[in-house]
């Protein structure tokens, strides 16, 4: 399997990997940003830039649909949980990945920005994510509600990635997993606002006007969350 890497003007890396059997040209964005255009191994290298040029509009809605963020060592995900690569030598059949309380361990042979390693790290991030937000956002969600005589049906941990939480009409409120990764005083506002919502459900004067007594720099705090987005942001 021959290949190689260039970069294309307006795409930016782009890899070329000939494959003996392959009949056609084939073009994939990976879940961590790297685009790929197999090809058969008799068609020229420029064969493949011209296709992936030929593409770029698709390519870039691929790449603006999974933002390309790379996990390096040390990383903090989330409040508690440090990522560690392990390299070593001998090839392992597989990735292996270890947590604990405050670690994600990942051994590997392979290169730690290989798309393989970071598929794993950041599936092992997610499940990270998800447990501190059960953990310490479930129970804080309960002690400000209790704070503010406010009450609430269920709360449910999910994948969320357009927004940070919701509230239902039955007063369910569902948190993103992603919110646990935000600056603390971030976090109580969208707790705030998802408990402003079991008695306003709308985004009119009333509920505003609920939300600031509970939580005054509401409105300032509501532009800034604007620089976040639901996703993996290791800090
Ligand atoms: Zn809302």
């Amino acid at each position: 399997m021959a290949q190689r890497v260039v970069l294309i003007p307006g795409i930016g890396e782009v890899t070329l990997v000939k494959r003996r059997g392959s009949s056609h040209l084939r073009l994939s964005v990976t879940a961590n940003g790297q685009v790929r255009v197999g090809m058969p191994s008799w068609t020229p290298y420029v064969a493949g830039i011209a296709f992936a040029k030929s593409r770029q509009d698709w390519i870039t809605a691929q790449l603006n649909k999974h933002p390309q963020i790379v996990l390096s060592e040390g990383n903090l995900i989330g409040k508690a949980h440090r990522l560690h690569f392990n390299g070593v030598k001998q090839p392992l059949p597989k990735v292996k990945t270890k947590m604990s309380p405050t670690s994600i361990e990942i051994t590997t042979h392979l290169a730690y920005d290989s798309a393989m390693v970071q598929e794993k790290a950041q599936a092992a991030s997610e499940r990270a994510l998800k447990t501190e937000t059960v953990n310490l956002l479930v129970p804080r969600l309960a002690s400000l509600a209790t704070q503010h005589n406010l009450t609430y049906k269920d709360v449910k941990v999910r994948k969320l990635t357009s927004r940070w939480g919701s509230c239902s009409s039955d007063k369910t409120i569902t948190l993103s997993y992603y919110l646990i990764q935000l600056p603390w005083p971030l976090i109580d506002y969208v707790l705030l606002h998802e408990l402003t919502h079991t008695v306003h459900l709308h985004h009119g004067a009333d509920f505003w006007n609920e939300l600031e007594r509970l939580l005054p720099s509401a409105k300032k705090i509501s532009k800034e969350i604007k620089h976040h987005k639901p996703r993996i942001e290791p800090a």
